[in-house]
């Protein structure tokens, strides 16, 4: 399984994006953080139109 957010590993404990509530798209634990990260700090969230996202880390 792949993460259709980074392409990389979904791991055991996927994640629920934010941004697609219907269809309960699965991403991995380090998207959801990002998601969450980029809500706290008041950042748009990014639409999985524009997946997959490039991780610079
Ligand atoms: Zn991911």
């Amino acid at each position: 399984m792949t993460c259709p957010r980074c392409e990389g590993e979904l791991g055991e404990h996927p994640a629920r994006s934010r941004m697609s509530v219907e269809r309960e798209e699965r991403i991995c634990a380090d998207c959801g953080l990002d998601e969450a990260v980029r809500e706290s700090s008041e950042l748009a969230p990014i639409p999985p139109n524009e997946w997959p996202v490039r991780r610079s880390a």
